[in-house]
Order: C-alpha cells, then structure tokens, then sequence
C-alpha cells in the first residue's frame, strides 16, 4: 500500500472525515487490522481563512506549496487536498512536487459522468462556486455545466459552511435552510442532483434528505486516493 500525503485542517472538522473514511475503506477493502498508510500536514484554519477573506490567494498559494513539499518529503506517494476550496491552488501545488495530486474534482467528475445526471447544484463555499477552478474543470474536462443557487442561496450556503460547519456546529434550522437551497434550484432550475462540494457539507446533510442523487466530494476524493495507494 502506498502512502497518501494529506493537506488538511481546512477545517479539520472535515480531515477528520477523511482520516475516518481512508482507515475504514481499508479495512473494507484489505481486512482485518489493515489501516490507511496517512501522512498529515493540518494548517491552522484561522490562517488560510484569514488570506481567503483578503483575497491574498498568493500567500496562500504558499502555503499550500510548503505544505505539499513536506508532506513529499516525508515520504508521500501522493497528495489529497482535503478541501474544494483550496484546489483554486492545484496547478500550482501539483507542479511544485514530483507526486501526483489526487484532485477531488476528478474524483467528483467521474462519479457524476457514471450517471444519467445533466444538471447539479453545486453546493460549495462562495469561491467555489463563483470562480472558474471548479466548475471550469468539470466543464472543460468532463462536460458537466454545473447550476449554482442564487446569490442569497450562496451567501446562506456559504456562511453556514464558514460560521458553523467549520466550528463544529451542525443545526436542523442551517440543515432546512440548505434543504430549502436546493428546492429552490430544483423548481426554478430543475437540477436534478446535488454535489456537495465542500467537504463540510455531508457533516450537515446526506443522500438520506434526498430523492435525486447526491455527490458527496469528501466520500468520492477518499475513495479515489485509496484506490490509488492500492494501485486499484
Ligand atoms: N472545506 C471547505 C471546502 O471543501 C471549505 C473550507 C476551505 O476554504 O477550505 O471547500
């Protein structure tokens, strides 16, 4: 089994989840007491946060690219970027090291291109929603238009996600107005799925609230950086 380089902590709310995913999906697929073999850098949230709401994404870029050189060095086979977000930076980061980035909108691109879908909501930070990184790699490599709420759906989508879900807070009102985001987009969009595209987003909502398919980004990266370590 190779070993996976984890960029986390962006929040770690989420990096637990994938720490929880990776060792369980081994044991599932290896048995017994097989584990993950992980390797982590965890940021300071408070630190990236504080560049994204500047606009600073240079500085952050930096430290996204410092982050990915010790996780190499330490011995890494391959890095998983435990946010959406912070792929804005993926070009970047992947040329500064010589392993292969996993990129959670390949994992993300793939299982949507594995179903009948044509249209879903994109449910992600504000970034990730109104710049190109994202939906412009899923348009430009795999085909897929995304639909994004409107712009108060955004601003609810997106201060939930920072004031809430990366603090460790999970509520039913923030769960319904999420709920409410999407029934909105699918009568006045008619989407007909739901990517949660932050990787905070299944902490507060699940396939269960759901009779359209889900994409749960947290869940597909996992799974295709295990299928990596074990060459699969
Ligand atoms: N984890 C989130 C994401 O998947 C948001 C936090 C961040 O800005 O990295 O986009």
């Amino acid at each position: 089994m190779k070993t996976i380089g984890l960029i986390g902590g962006m929040s770690w709310e989420s990096t637990v989840t994938y720490y929880q995913l990776l060792n369980r999906l081994a044991r599932e697929r290896l048995g017994g007491l097989h584990s993950a073999k992980l390797l982590m850098w965890s940021f300071d949230f408070a630190d990236i946060e504080e560049h994204q709401t500047a606009g600073n994404w240079d500085a952050a870029t930096d430290m996204m690219v410092d982050a990915a050189r010790r996780v190499e060095s330490g011995g890494a086979r391959c890095l998983v970027i435990c946010t959406n977000t912070m792929h804005k930076m993926a070009p970047e980061v992947s040329s500064a090291v010589n392993i292969p980035l996993i990129h959670i909108a390949d994992a993300t691109g793939t299982a949507i291109k594995s179903t009948t879908v044509s249209r879903p909501l994109l449910l992600a930070t504000r970034y990730t929603m109104e710049q190109d990184f994202y939906i412009g790699h899923l348009r430009n490599k795999y085909g897929i238009d995304v639909v994004i709420p409107d712009d108060k759906g955004r601003t609810t989508v997106h201060d939930i996600i920072y004031h809430e879900l990366c603090q460790g807070v999970i509520s039913t009102e923030s769960k319904r107005a999420y709920l409410e985001v999407v029934d909105q987009a699918r009568r006045v969009e008619a989407v007909d799925s739901v990517i949660f595209g932050c990787t905070e987003v299944g902490l507060l909502i699940g396939h269960e609230d759901f009779d359209i398919p889900t994409f749960d980004t947290t869940k597909l990266h996992a799974n295709a950086a295990l299928d990596f370590a074990l060459g699969q």
